[in-house]
C-alpha cells in the first residue's frame, strides 16, 4: 500500500490530517443474520455458495471476526452536498474490510452500517434494513441492466434495533438494523481528492492521485501531468457514460453530491434514489430536494459536469493547466449530445443517422409529458409498434398512460406516430428484428419504487421471500419472464411518491 494510514486505531470521531484513511474496528452484532446472498458475487470473489453458509461467512460480513492479517479501514473524504463544501465527511458507516483479487479482478468488500467510525460525526454508523434491502437489490439490479455500478455481496440482519426519525410522522421508531456488504474495484470518490484540495495538502493529494493511477488506470502512465490530464479525461467520460445509462433505463440517484460520484464512474451510494414511472424530467425522488430539485432526472447530466468541474479544480494544483482541464469539461457537453442521442435512437430501434432524428426525440419527450407516461412500459411496449400500421401506435402503448388520455393529446401521439412511422421506412430492418434490438435496451423490468417497498414491509414483519423474488427477476432484466408478469405494471396509486429514504 502507497497509501499513507492513520496511525491512531480507534473509531473516535475526530478530524483526520494528510491521511486518506483511518483503521477502525467494526462493531460487533448481537445476533447477525444473513437474508441474502449474491451467488454471482461470491464466485466473484472465489467463495462457493457452500462457503457462503458458513458460520465464518457470516461473522465476516456483519463484522463479528476480523480476518487474520487484514486491518478494516474507513476512507477520509469530503464533498460538495447540494452545492456547497460540506468539509469532511468520510465513511461514516461504511468500514472496507480487505482486498480480493481474483480471475484478474480486484474487489474491496466494505460493509455498510458497522458502526462507528472518525468519519460518523453525529451519526450512529448503522443502516436499517429499508435502506439496505433498497441498495442490496437495487445495485445488484442496475449491474444485471448493464448500468456500472458498485455491486452488491451479502444482506444481513445485525439482530440490534436502530433509533430513526422518519420522516413522515416525525416521531423516532426503532428500526431492525442491518449491514450490506458493497463490492467495488473501488470506492474512491471525487470527495476523496478534493478533501486534500480544500486542506491545501498536495502532498497527500498527489500520492492518492498517482495511487488511483497504478491501481485502477495503469494504462495511463506514469505520473506526470500530461498523465493527470489523460486521467481526468477518463474519469470524465466514464461519468458520461455512466450518467447516460441512468437517462436510458430512468434511474434516478437522488443525491449526486461530489462524495457520492465514483472516480471509477460506477454508480455508488444508493440512497433516496427512485425509478421513473411517469417519465418525468422534474422528477426527484429525494424528498429533501423537491425545493430545487436539483438532482432531478433531467438535471443529471448537468450535475454530472458540475461535479466533474468541482473534481478538475480538486486536482487542478498537479497539472495547473486550466485550457486543457476546459477543453475535456467541453468535450463532455459535446459528448453528451452525441450520445445521449445515439442512446435516444437505440431506444427507438433507429439503425442509421438521420438530420431530423433530434426533433423526432424532441418531439417524443414533449409528448410523454402531456400526461404522466410510465417510461418503462411505453418504450417496451413501443418495440411492438408496426411502422405499417402508425394508427395503431397508441393502442400499442395505451397500457403506459396513468391517466385517460383527452382527444388533443390523442391527436398529438397521433402525429408523432406517423412520423416515427415515417422515420422507419428509411431503415431496412424489419419490424420482428427491430424488436428484438430494441429489447435489449428497453428493459422490462426494472425496480419500482413501490416494488422494494413491498419487500420491506414483509421484511419488517419477517417475511424474506420477495427479497429473493425481485432479486432472481432483475437478473434478467431485458427478458420475458411469464411467471413475473405482474411487475410489468404500473405503479398502483398507493404507491405515488412513495420512495425510499436513506437514513
Ligand atoms: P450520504 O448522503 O448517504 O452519501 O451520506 C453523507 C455522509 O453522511 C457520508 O459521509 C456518510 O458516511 C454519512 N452518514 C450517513 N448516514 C450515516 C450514519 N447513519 N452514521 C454515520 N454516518 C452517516
Ligand atoms: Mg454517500
Ligand atoms: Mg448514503
Amino acid at each position: 500500500k502507497t497509501l499513507p494510514a492513520d496511525p491512531i486505531l480507534k473509531n473516535n470521531i475526530r478530524q483526520v490530517d494528510k491521511a486518506c484513511f483511518s483503521f477502525v474496528t467494526p462493531k460487533k452484532t448481537s445476533n447477525p443474520k444473513l437474508l441474502h446472498t449474491s451467488p454471482e458475487m461470491i464466485e466473484n470473489i472465489g467463495l462457493t455458495q457452500t462457503d457462503s453458509k458458513s458460520d465464518e461467512f457470516l461473522k465476516i460480513f456483519t463484522g463479528n471476526t476480523v480476518l487474520k492479517n487484514t486491518t478494516p479501514y474507513a476512507m477520509c473524504y469530503g464533498g460538495h452536498q447540494f452545492g456547497n463544501w460540506a468539509g469532511q465527511l468520510g465513511d461514516g458507516r461504511a468500514i472496507n474490510l480487505f482486498e480480493v483479487k481474483h480471475n484478474n479482478k480486484q474487489w474491496v468488500l466494505q460493509l455498510k452500517g458497522a458502526g462507528e467510525t472518525p468519519y460518523s460525526r453525529s451519526a450512529d454508523g448503522l443502516a436499517v434494513l429499508r435502506s439496505s434491502i433498497r441498495e442490496y437489490l437495487c445495485s445488484e439490479a442496475m449491474f444485471h441492466l448493464g448500468v456500472p455500478t458498485t455491486r452488491a455481496l451479502s444482506l444481513a440482519l445485525s439482530g440490534d434495533q436502530v433509533l430513526r426519525d422518519i420522516m413522515y410522522n416525525g416521531n423516532p421508531e426503532y428500526e431492525k438494523g442491518a449491514i450490506v456488504t458493497r463490492v467495488s474495484p473501488s470506492f474512491l470518490r471525487f470527495g476523496s481528492y478534493q478533501i486534500f484540495a480544500a486542506k491545501q495538502d498536495n502532498s497527500t493529494l498527489k500520492t492518492l492521485v498517482d495511487f488511483t493511477i497504478k491501481e485502477h488506470f495503469p494504462d495511463l502512465g506514469t505520473p506526470s501531468k500530461k498523465t493527470y490530464l489523460k486521467f481526468f479525461k477518463t474519469v470524465s467520460e466514464r461519468t458520461l457514460d455512466m450518467i447516460i445509462h441512468w437517462q436510458r433505463v430512468g434511474f434516478v440517484h437522488g443525491v449526486m453530491n461530489t462524495d457520492n460520484m465514483s472516480i471509477l464512474g460506477l454508480t455508488i451510494d444508493y440512497g433516496p434514489y427512485g425509478w421513473l414511472e411517469g417519465f418525468d424530467f422534474g422528477w426527484t425522488p429525494n424528498t429533501t430536494d423537491r425545493q430545487h430539485k436539483r438532482y432531478r432526472f433531467g438535471n443529471q447530466p448537468n450535475v454530472g459536469l458540475w461535479n466533474l468541474i468541482q473534481l478538475a479544480n480538486a486536482i487542478y494544483p498537479l497539472i495547473e493547466d486550466a485550457p486543457a482541464l476546459e477543453q475535456i469539461l467541453e468535450d463532455y457537453k459535446t459528448n453528451f449530445d452525441i450520445k445521449s442521442l445515439k442512446m435516444m435512437r437505440s431506444k427507438l430501434g433507429l439503425q442509421t443517422e438521420n438530420e431530423q432524428d433530434k426533433l423526432l426525440i424532441q418531439n417524443l419527450e414533449d409528448s410523454l409529458h402531456l400526461t404522466e407516461t410510465d417510461m418503462t412500459i411505453f418504450f417496451r411496449n413501443l418495440s411492438n409498434f408496426e411502422k405499417e400500421n402508425p394508427s395503431d401506435g397508441l393502442k400499442i402503448v395505451n397500457e403506459a398512460f396513468y391517466t385517460e388520455t383527452s382527444k388533443d393529446i390523442k391527436e398529438k401521439w397521433s402525429t408523432w406516430f406517423k412520423s416515427y412511422s415515417e422515420r422507419l421506412d428509411q431503415e431496412t430492418l424489419c419490424n420482428e428484428l427491430r424488436k428484438e434490438k430494441m429489447n435489449l435496451v428497453n428493459p422490462k423490468y426494472v425496480l419500482r419504487n413501490y416494488m422494494s417497498q413491498l419487500a420491506i414491509d414483509a421484511a419488517n414483519e419477517g417475511n424474506y421471500q420477495l427479497i429473493d423474488d425481485l432479486f432472481q427477476l432483475l437478473k434478467q432484466p431485458y427478458h420475458e419472464q411469464a411467471k413475473h408478469q405482474k411487475w410489468f405494471a404500473k405503479r398502483p396509486e398507493w404507491a405515488r411518491n412513495k420512495v425510499g429514504c436513506s437514513m
